[in-house]
Order: structure tokens, then C-alpha cells, then sequence
């Protein structure tokens, strides 16, 4: 039994090979000091700090966002938990969109504050309230976190006016799950950081959970030792099933775009629903933001039926297509009704102070599915 490993047995294929592996070797004293001490030839240590299929994800997804560096996570929350660890200390003060994901508000109001860091929430929903209460806290800013499109109702934010207004010393992160490139480039706006769960469209198979944050080398260095440290790291199968999924993108995006606005402008159009929110419809409060930032608007259409929740899980109970479930970005069609599922926790207030109905429905468009078989599906259960 040799404790070497045999080499390759030949290096030519097309795809490179997926790693599983814990733990790295060292031929000899002369291989420590060259891949370890001096990092003079690459060379694995630990499966904590690296592993090559990650680096492989990584840097397809820095060519994708245009990024210097980019890092790859065990989960979405894994990319913000450990960025805002990252970059913040006691006495900071953030401000965040109050319609961010459930529980990136969770990180900042439950888990930050413990360590001294300030929160301001602003809603997004009247663009020009938000761009003013960020002018009136500019000056002692370290971090704006934003997201676009929102969930449940795709708001959005004029990005590059949010980096006028804080000057260039404040970090921008962007949480840019539902707009992913080829829809929005983040980081050609002024955002230092792009954050996406690629739980959803990046992965785009419904079959991993892994996160991404993309962006400036410096500030990436900073949070790959968070992450060395604390080891929120992704396997290397979740690493080659993200690699794989990224050749596709650009093509599901755009089936996914298309379905997108044939299903927003076939909601609008019945008199039975009372209004949709997709950046694409001219009725959406950001359409001109739409116009102006997103090449694409995605699959995720979200619709008030005027409704009361009883009625509307009715609505949905009759949907035949779409699996009720919470997610997007799946090669299926999901749905869900928002107060009964997603902020089945919030109350009255609660609901009020992000806006939401009780007749909300997301529907999440998957590719699989035939456009024409879906509105027929709600043609059904709305009549
Ligand atoms: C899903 C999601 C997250 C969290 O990502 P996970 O991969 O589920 O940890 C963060 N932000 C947005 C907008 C999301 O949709």
C-alpha cells in the first residue's frame, strides 16, 4: 500500500474532474515550503480553505459579473452572513431595504446588533423616500446592503444614484438573486459586491443550495478569511453541479424572461385579477427603473387576486401545474400564496409595514413547463 495517490491517469478531458477531497498531501519538505509556506506552486492543504472545483465555479462566475474575485458558499445566507461579518464592526451603521429577504432582515435585526452594529431599515417602495433617507444618513454609512428586484413585489432601486449620493468609501452590497446576469450586471453600477443565492437561478436545477458573493478583490480577501475561519463552505459536488448549471444560464434566462412577460401581461389582462407586479408590465411602480437597469425580467410574476386568504388558497389549491413551494429558479413552476406561506409568522403590522395582501400569489416560472400549459392552468382556476 503506497500513501501516494497515482497520478491522472490522463489530463485531457473536456471537463475537468470534481474534487472530494478533505485533506491535501505534500510529496516533501520541499513541496511544504513552495505550496504552503511560500505559495510559490499552487497546492490544496485543507478542504476548509480551497478546493479545486471551487476555484474552477469561482472564477467562471468572476468572467460571468465581471468581478475581480469571486467566493463560493454553502448556502446564500452563507454569502451575506459572512460578508457583513466580514466587513462590519461594533459602532457601524447600515442601512438595508426593509423589503430584503426574511432572513438577511433576520441577520440584520436579531444577529448584528449583538455586535454593535447600527440598522437603519428604509423602504424601497417610494424610490425617491428611499434615496433621501440614505442622503440623510450618508455621512456615517459603512455598509448599504441593497437587493433587487424585491420579493414578493420585484421593487427596484436606482443603484448608481445610491453610489452618488454615499461617495466612494461606503461598501455596496447587492443582493442580486432574482436578477442575475444576463438580466443585471450589479457591478457595473457601483456595487462593490454582488451577493446571490445560487439556490436559484444560477444553480437553476432545484437540486443545490450554495451561495456567491462576486466583487472587489480586496474586500473578497477579507471575507475568504471569515470563511477559511468559520468554514461555511460548499462540497465539491454542489461546486461541479454549479459549474455545470452556469453554461446554461444565459439560455434558461431567456426562456425564463419570455415566459416571464407572456405570463405578467396575461394576469393583467383578466378581470379577475386586481393587479401584477412585474418590472416588465408598464404598471409596475419601477418600470422605468425596469428600463434603465434589467436586460431581462425574469420568471418570478406576483399578483393580487383582491381576494381573502381563504379565497385565494382556494385559487391556488386549484392550480394543477405548479408545485407549492418556495423557491425559484427550478426547472418546475412553483407557487405560493406570500401571507400564508413565506410571512405565515408576520402579523396584521407586521404584513402592513412590507406591504403585503393576503391575495398575494408568487408564482415562479419554470422552464420545463410549456408557457401556453401554465395560462391555461390559471385560466382555469380563475374562472
Ligand atoms: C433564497 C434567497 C436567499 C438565501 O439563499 P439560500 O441559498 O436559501 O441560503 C437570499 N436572498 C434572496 C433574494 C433569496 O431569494
Amino acid at each position: 500500500m503506497t500513501r501516494k495517490r497515482s497520478p491522472e491517469p490522463y489530463a485531457n478531458s473536456i471537463e475537468a474532474p470534481t474534487y472530494q477531497s478533505a485533506s491535501y498531501y505534500f510529496h516533501d519538505a520541499g513541496h511544504v515550503r513552495t505550496g504552503l509556506h511560500d505559495l510559490t506552486t499552487p497546492a490544496g492543504r485543507y478542504g476548509r480553505y480551497s478546493n479545486p472545483t471551487w476555484l474552477e465555479v469561482e472564477d467562471r462566475l468572476s468572467q460571468l459579473t465581471g468581478a475581480e474575485s469571486s467566493l463560493l458558499f454553502a448556502s446564500g445566507m452563507a454569502a451575506h452572513f459572512t460578508t457583513f461579518v466580514s466587513l462590519l464592526q461594533a459602532g457601524d451603521e447600515v442601512v438595508l431595504p426593509a423589503e430584503s429577504y426574511r432572513q438577511v432582515r433576520n441577520v440584520f435585526h436579531a444577529i448584528l446588533p449583538k455586535f454593535g452594529v447600527v440598522v437603519h431599515e428604509i423602504s424601497i417602495r417610494d424610490s425617491s423616500a428611499f434615496l433621501s433617507g440614505i442622503k440623510a444618513l450618508a455621512s456615517r454609512l459603512r455598509l448599504v446592503h441593497l437587493e433587487m428586484p424585491s420579493s414578493p413585489h420585484m421593487y427596484l432601486i436606482d443603484v448608481a444614484r445610491v453610489r452618488e449620493i454615499v461617495g466612494p468609501d461606503v461598501v455596496i452590497t447587492l443582493d442580486s438573486s432574482f436578477s442575475p446576469p444576463p438580466n443585471f450586471y450589479a457591478l457595473r453600477w457601483g456595487v462593490d459586491l454582488a451577493l446571490f443565492s445560487a439556490t436559484k437561478y444560477l444553480g437553476g436545477h432545484g437540486d443545490i443550495v450554495s451561495g456567491v458573493a462576486c466583487g472587489r478583490r480586496d474586500l473578497i480577501e477579507k471575507i475568504r478569511w471569515y470563511r477559511d475561519t468559520t468554514g461555511p463552505v460548499a462540497d465539491g459536488n454542489a461546486a461541479f453541479l454549479l459549474r455545470r448549471s452556469l453554461y446554461t444560464l444565459p439560455m434558461r434566462m431567456q426562456r425564463i424572461n419570455q415566459y416571464g412577460i407572456a405570463v405578467a401581461r396575461y394576469l393583467d389582462s383578466h378581470p379577475a385579477v386586481r393587479r401584477v407586479y412585474y418590472t416588465g408590465l408598464e404598471s409596475h411602480p419601477h418600470f422605468k427603473l425596469g428600463q434603465d437597469y434589467l436586460a431581462g425580467h425574469g420568471g418570478v410574476v406576483t399578483f393580487e387576486l383582491g381576494l381573502s386568504e381563504q379565497a385565494t388558497a382556494e385559487f391556488v389549491d386549484r392550480l394543477q401545474v405548479p408545485f407549492m413551494a418556495s423557491n425559484f429558479g427550478a426547472p418546475q413552476t412553483l407557487v405560493e400564496q406570500s401571507t400564508f406561506f413565506t410571512y405565515f409568522e408576520y402579523d396584521e403590522q407586521a404584513l402592513q409595514s412590507i406591504g403585503v395582501d393576503r391575495s398575494t400569489v408568487r408564482l415562479a416560472l419554470g422552464y420545463v413547463n410549456d408557457v401556453a400549459e401554465i395560462i391555461e392552468d390559471l385560466d382555469q382556476a380563475l374562472s
